[in-house]
């Protein structure tokens, strides 16, 4: 029997791995036939609206298709944010209600000074270094003194850790107390990306079970990206509940004692959200300082030997999450 059970165990993780990107890209096409005519509505209802950070509270009025997440998103603020600043309880909204975007200064997060020094390289743009390590350019040039945007090759830039006073952690607390942690168990903490800009852990859930895992969702952890779930939203999967083993990597081995966090999005062609970059650090500091201490190594899925994956993807700062956690 136990040699049944691993048996398919490895037919899982090695049915997920060796199509982790090719089985999202059919995902993407299955999804997308679905809801193309959906999103493309929406889509150009977010073209039309025009918006972009906005420095002061503004109205916005709903409009035919739009969801509270992705309003939120449009205008780089939480669903939470949003909630709180128009007193809803829920998610629900209805066309040609007025909604106040809140600030962006209400996302409430200080710069922070750090050992984390940048050297400028040829064709460096100050929005390309923020981009590139999850952070503002207001917050750089902040840490770094600058009134304008030129910097020169050679010129050393100070990284700023950016707290945030947000605690994104709370479901994820209140889920994890519920369980016993296999604290001894988990060795390793391995970051992906989902390679699609849609979906959450419900929806990855039900495609990874559609895919013969019968575990389902391959990740013990979601970020969510403000557009099916919100954004810096951590959902707690089903294998973290249950303390099982991943099904994120090709290795068997390896899935038998990797965490597996999952950001939302294709970050080849997109960033990660400032707010899921706040969420992974968060989710990262408080799994191996308190819940999961025994798991020192840290990697993204493409550091992992023989995965074969550009995962994930070039605009998730592996190297400044590695600066952070080696
Ligand atoms: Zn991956």
């Amino acid at each position: 029997m136990r040699g049944a059970r691993l048996q398919l165990f490895f037919t899982e993780g090695t049915f997920f791995a060796a199509s982790c990107h090719s089985y999202f890209l059919s995902y993407q096409m299955q999804y997308t036939r679905r809801n193309f005519t959906k999103r493309v509505g929406l889509l150009t209802l977010g073209g039309l609206s025009g918006v972009s950070l906005l420095n002061a509270n503004t109205n916005y009025t709903v409009r035919n298709g739009d969801t509270l997440g992705h309003i939120a998103q449009r205008h780089g603020v939480t669903t939470g944010a949003l909630r709180s600043a128009n007193n809803l309880s829920g998610d629900l909204i209805r066309v040609g209600q007025k909604l106040q975007i809140p600030s962006d200064a209400s996302l409430a997060t200080d710069v922070v000074p750090s050992d984390n020094i940048y050297v400028v390289q040829s064709g460096d743009t100050l929005g390309a270094i923020a981009l590139a390590h999850g952070i503002r350019v207001g917050d750089l040039k902040r840490a770094n003194n600058l009134s304008s945007d030129v910097i020169r090759i050679g010129q050393k830039l100070q990284i700023p850790a950016i707290v945030s006073s947000e605690d994104l952690l709370q479901r994820v607390r209140v889920e994890t107390a519920r369980i016993n942690v296999r604290t001894n168990n988990w060795k390793r903490i391995v970051v992906h990306h989902s390679a699609i800009r849609y979906g959450n852990a419900a929806i990855y859930d039900r495609a990874h079970r559609q895919r013969g895992m019968q575990n389902g969702l391959a990740y013990h952890f979601v970020i969510g990206n403000g557009i099916d779930s919100g954004d810096g939203e951590i959902e707690v999967g089903p294998r973290w509940k249950k303390q099982l083993l991943g099904g994120h990597v090709k290795s068997y081995g390896i899935n038998l004692t990797a965490i597996g966090i999952c950001l939302v999005g294709n970050f080849q062609e997109s960033h990660p959200t400032r707010r899921q970059l706040d969420a992974f650090t968060q989710l990262m500091d408080w799994l191996r300082g308190e819940v999961i201490p025994e798991a020192k190594q840290f990697a993204g899925h493409r550091d992992l030997r023989g995965e074969q994956t550009i995962c994930p993807g070039k605009n998730f700062p592996l190297a400044a999450m590695h600066a952070r956690y080696d």
